[in-house]
């Protein structure tokens, strides 16, 4: 009866397993607005999947504190628009994230450069209130992590031809008013998360120190 439930809830993407805890690891504090909007649109993007995500600063993160499942992120440079600008090489694409790899095998530790995604921001930025491009970039950032927490949570390496997945987002799809999994990754990412919920026993934690070690700190 519960593993019928269970299904059942994971085909409906209700979520009611322990959150992946996703440890924010930043040069500095979050504007509360980029905060704000990119937990709003992760949570955005998984609704269906069944994931659900508590959020963490990595100074907050104490000796003691253990994590059934976790992701590092690790954010590169002031996230927020009015930082200073930074030099991009002329005509070359560069990633805005990624998560790191080991073999065939995708760590669930990504990284995210801020500068690269407030550059692509800066023309369908200017002009807005702080209020509005703090949205903005929350926003793109929500759906920068979302793609790379699709590829630590599947293990999965390939993309798909539209949506959050795609290979390469374009400031149009960072801005713009909608973005999501297309129904091939929900489908993925609700059958892995159900699967993580039958899998999580108390022993398989990770502790501060195995953060710390992760980060390479
Ligand atoms: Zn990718």
């Amino acid at each position: 009866m519960r593993i019928t439930l269970a299904l059942l809830c994971a085909l409906v993407g209700v979520s009611f397993g322990a959150p992946v805890a996703l440890i924010l690891d930043a040069p500095a504090p979050l504007p509360p607005a980029v905060a704000s909007a990119l937990y709003q649109e992760v949570d955005l993007a998984f609704r269906e999947t069944g994931y659900s995500f508590s959020w963490k600063n990595r100074a907050e993160v104490k000796p003691e504190d253990s994590f059934p499942d976790l992701v590092v992120l690790r954010l590169k440079s002031e996230c927020r628009m009015d930082a200073p600008a930074a030099a991009a090489p002329p005509g070359k694409l560069l990633a805005l994230a990624w998560a790191h790899r080991s073999g065939d095998d995708v760590l669930p530790f990504i990284e995210v450069d801020c500068n690269r995604v407030r550059n692509m921001l800066r023309v369908i930025g200017h002009g807005h209130p702080a209020g509005v491009q703090h949205e903005m970039m929350g926003r793109a950032l929500g759906r920068v992590v979302a793609h790379e927490l699709y590829h630590v949570l599947t293990g999965v390496s390939e993309h798909s031809h539209a949506g959050i997945a795609q290979a390469s987002l374009s400031a149009s799809h960072l801005a713009g008013p909608a973005l999501e999994f297309t129904p091939r990754e929900v489908n993925l990412l609700s059958r892995r998360s159900f699967a993580a919920r039958q899998t999580q026993q108390p022993s398989a934690t990770f502790t501060a120190d195995e953060i710390a070690s992760e980060s390479g700190r």
